[in-house]
């Protein structure tokens, strides 16, 4: 298929590669220059990309981004043509995805939301997780580009149900780090060894996804950004707006958001979010590492 790929970070640039792998036509954008993907046409601006796409997919910060590679200067939206499907696995607010899609459902163009999970390592390898809001239609036409990018699409419903369902979901992966990087920062002050308290938290029910991912990190004091702290305090704060507009209380995910702004405050914007477990730690005048 003939692909326009919106946003070279992080996640869009492997996806957008596992895209050309797979041989489909793809040209790139990204807003800043020098992150082009091989075998791939890098586009002058959104609307150069998305001229004869069939597909046009975003993968970019948040919702102000998006609005602004659609409908900006130069945005993507000039250049629709009827029939085409617009897919954004960006992670952003539901209810301006509901805005995005009826405009362009004006202009003839589906519009398919999707986001995913997984992160950097599942982009690279081709494995995300898709969750889709999207008609039958325009789902069953994208699935050859899911196949290239991920390992399971999950149709959640009509347009908006993934990013809804993608806000739920990171508030979870929150929530679980925040209390596997505070029983970890609890458990150091109080002298257990790192490498005796994995290997038990892994065989026990304690063990998660988010602990499969994140451990081997910080054994190696690595929190180079894989998923950086920016986009899930962001995500936080999606989730949060979308709980008042549905007038739900998240106290845990409220307490969360502190250790967040927080984290944010000392210079920690633009490392990955388990870096927060660093504050815990200077809160609680420890180090989390193994003993040998
Ligand atoms: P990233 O590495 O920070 O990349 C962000 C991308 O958005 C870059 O291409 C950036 O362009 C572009 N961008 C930012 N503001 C823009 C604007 N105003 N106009 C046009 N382009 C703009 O982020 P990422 O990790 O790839 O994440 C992308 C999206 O996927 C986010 O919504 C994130 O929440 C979501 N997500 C990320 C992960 C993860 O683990 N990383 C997992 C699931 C979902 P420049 O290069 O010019 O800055």
């Amino acid at each position: 298929m003939r692909v326009a790929f919106l946003g070279m970070g992080i996640m869009g640039r492997p996806m957008a590669a596992n895209l050309v792998k797979a041989g489909h036509e793809v040209s790139t954008w990204n807003r800043s220059a020098g992150k082009n993907v091989e075998g791939a046409r890098t586009a002058s601006s959104p609307a150069d990309a998305a001229t004869g796409a069939e597909v046009v997919w975003m993968c970019v910060s948040d919702t102000k981004a998006v609005e602004s590679v659609l409908f900006g200067p130069d945005g993507a939206e000039q250049t629709l043509a009827t029939g085409m499907i617009v897919a954004d696995s960006s992670t952003i607010s539901p209810s301006a995805t509901l805005r995005f899609a009826e405009r362009l459902k004006a202009r003839g163009a589906d519009y398919v939301d999707a986001p995913v999970t997984g992160s950097k390592i599942a982009a690279e390898s081709g494995s995300l997780i898709f969750m889709a809001g999207a008609s039958d239609a325009a789902l069953a036409r994208l699935q050859p580009l899911f196949q290239a990018m991920g390992k399971q699409v999950f149709h959640m419903g009509e347009t908006g149900k993934g990013q809804a369902t993608k806000l739920a979901m990171n508030l979870q992966i929150a929530l679980i780090y925040e209390g596997f990087a505070e029983a970890l920062t609890l458990a150091a002050k109080l002298g257990v060894d790192l490498e005796k308290m994995l290997p038990l938290v892994q065989a026990s029910m304690v063990r998660s996804g988010v602990v499969d991912y994140k451990a081997p990190f910080i054994l190696k004091r690595d929190f180079s950004p894989n998923f950086p702290l920016r986009l899930m305090l962001k995500d936080i704060h999606l989730a949060l707006d979308a709980a008042k507009e549905a007038r739900v209380r998240l106290p845990g995910l409220e307490a969360v958001e502190e250790v967040y702004d927080l984290a944010a405050e000392e210079g920690q914007k633009d490392l990955d979010y388990a870096a927060t477990l660093t504050l815990l730690e200077k809160w609680a005048g420890v180090e989390v590492k193994a003993a040998s």
